[in-house]
């Protein structure tokens, strides 16, 4: 029997997408067997199986897939691998690439009357700062490979982006980038739902300067 080679880099990474799926579970980010998580090796990148809870990933069955998309070795990848293809395509930087079907962001992905090109308002420096401006893209029947093309329209200029009636994506340089923005984006569109019924007031434009000239913030 061949053995097929794991560098260390690639084991680190299986063991970190495994860990980062049981926090979302414990967090009640990932419901059922939603959610899928990815990430970048040298050779290749690594995406959570179909049909299994985030929380019971098994670091050995991560699907491997080839630069091409190619099931390369390990369980059957999610069918919604393609999402995130889409942003490794359109961002040469992205290490890591997240998408869950947690409450309150898919709560705000059913809103009418939202700003598609920034669908969540800078209430908090830390969402500016982490997430930037949110593109709400229309809705997609699950596996229509028109998604992907939406995604990779927005993904050069956005790190994450809002699935109508879906949920979120969001890519980040890194694996703990991308966990970071995702639970920021759930805890900022947490906030957005408690203050529907409120006048809010948002960071202002000198503000969201000060951030990017700070922080690099992409806004
Ligand atoms: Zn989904």
């Amino acid at each position: 029997m061949s053995t097929i080679h794991v560098s260390a880099e690639e084991n680190r990474l299986r063991e970190q997408i495994s860990e980062i799926g049981r926090a979302f579970r414990n967090l009640a980010l990932a419901p059922g067997t939603s959610g899928n998580i990815s990430a970048k090796c040298e050779d290749g990148w690594l995406m959570t199986p179909t049909n299994v809870s985030l929380g019971e990933i098994d670091p050995a069955a991560i699907a491997k897939l080839d630069w091409d998309g190619n099931h390369l070795s390990g369980n059957k990848p999610t069918k919604e691998s393609f999402l995130h293809r889409a942003f490794y395509d359109a961002r040469a930087e992205a290490g890591g690439v997240i998408h869950l079907h947690s409450t309150h962001a898919s709560a705000v992905s059913c809103l009418k009357g939202l700003n598609a090109e920034s669908c969540i308002p800078p209430i908090t420096p830390y969402f500016v700062m982490r997430v930037g401006r949110l593109p709400l893209l229309p809705y997609f029947r699950p596996g229509d490979p028109g998604m992907g093309e939406a995604i990779r329209a927005h993904a050069a200029k956005h790190k994450a982006i809002l699935l109508a009636n879906h949920g979120p994506v969001v890519s980040g340089a890194t694996l703990t980038d991308a966990r970071n923005a995702m639970e920021e984006l759930e805890e900022t569109a947490r906030l957005m739902l408690m203050l529907n019924q409120h006048d809010i007031n948002t960071l202002d434009n000198a503000q969201i300067d000060d951030l990017r000239h700070h922080f690099n913030a992409d806004w």
